[in-house]
């Protein structure tokens, strides 16, 4: 419980890069990560929308944040974020690829471009920011990246055939970078959350979300919270033997 208030330092020493830190789930991993004692950098597409996230973390007073911006399915202003976090902190240990956006429709009327929006925004990110990190992080013979997917990516979802391509993407990019970056001691994990209430899903009808919550065995909907618990978990050393894994955290909407 004490550990809510002042958190703990199971990550002292390490710095963590976190994408679409600016509100929802990468707000909530932004804060958590630092409670636990992490240097945090938080990246969005402006720095004004990342307000909110540091006088968060400045008010837990523990180590600096740092507010980069970046449009993740960019190349060369991910490659900037990457370097100002090397240039102030000399290292990076954690990256959380969070960072996404949704286009739904039926796909027979889906635009090309919401395809185009949803895959590089969602799924070329994630390479183009574990590329930029692992290079430092080969250097370092250590790190560990997480990366958000969806139960969408393990279902699929009528209306969100390009977001649940995006998040399976996300999956297999995962299990091919845990092989690929084991033997540089570089754990490569993904959450696949549910619902969770944030900015991305409260549009959805009331009524929508009703039947939503009738279908999570434990009877609520998520909070961003519970997803940024199970990051803290795999950046840290309690889950030192685990990559390539895909953790589930939807209070058992998908059973
Ligand atoms: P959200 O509230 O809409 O936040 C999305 C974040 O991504 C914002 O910080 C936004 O930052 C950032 N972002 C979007 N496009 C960007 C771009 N081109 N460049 C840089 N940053 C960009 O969404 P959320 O619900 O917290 O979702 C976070 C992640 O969890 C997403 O990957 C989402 O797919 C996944 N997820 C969410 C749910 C859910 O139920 N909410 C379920 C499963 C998975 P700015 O707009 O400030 O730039």
């Amino acid at each position: 419980m004490l550990n809510q208030v002042i958190g703990s330092d199971i990550l002292k020493d390490k710095v963590a890069l976190v994408t679409g830190a600016s509100r929802g789930i990468g707000q909530a991993i932004a804060v958590e990560l630092a409670r636990n004692g992490a240097k945090v950098v938080i990246s969005a597409s402006s720095i004004d929308n990342l307000r909110e996230t540091e006088a968060e973390i400045k008010g837990l007073k523990r180590e600096p944040c740092l507010l980069t911006q970046a449009n993740v399915s960019i190349g060369d202003e991910v490659n900037d974020a990457v370097k100002i976090t090397l240039d102030t902190f000399g290292q990076v240990d954690i990256l959380v690829n969070n960072a996404g956006t949704t286009r739904d429709g039926l796909l027979a009327v889906m635009p090309e471009n919401d395809w185009d929006t949803v895959l590089s925004t969602n799924l070329k990110s994630v390479f183009l920011f574990t590329k930029a990190c692992s290079k430092p992080m080969v250097r370092q013979r250590k790190g560990c990246i997480i990366n958000i997917s969806s139960v969408v990516g393990l279902t699929g979802n009528a209306g969100q055939a390009n977001y649940a391509a995006s998040k399976a993407g996300i999956i297999a990019f995962t299990k091919s970078a845990a092989k690929e970056l084991a033997k540089r001691n570089i754990r490569v994990n993904a959450i696949a959350p549910g619902f969770i209430k944030t900015r991305m899903t409260q549009n959805l009808a009331p009524e929508l979300q009703e039947k939503v919550r009738g279908q999570i065995a434990l009877g609520r909907l998520g909070e961003p919270k519970d997803i940024a618990d199970v990051v803290v978990f795999l950046a840290s050393d309690a889950s030192k033997y685990m990559t390539g894994q895909v953790l589930v955290v939807d209070g058992g909407l998908v059973l």
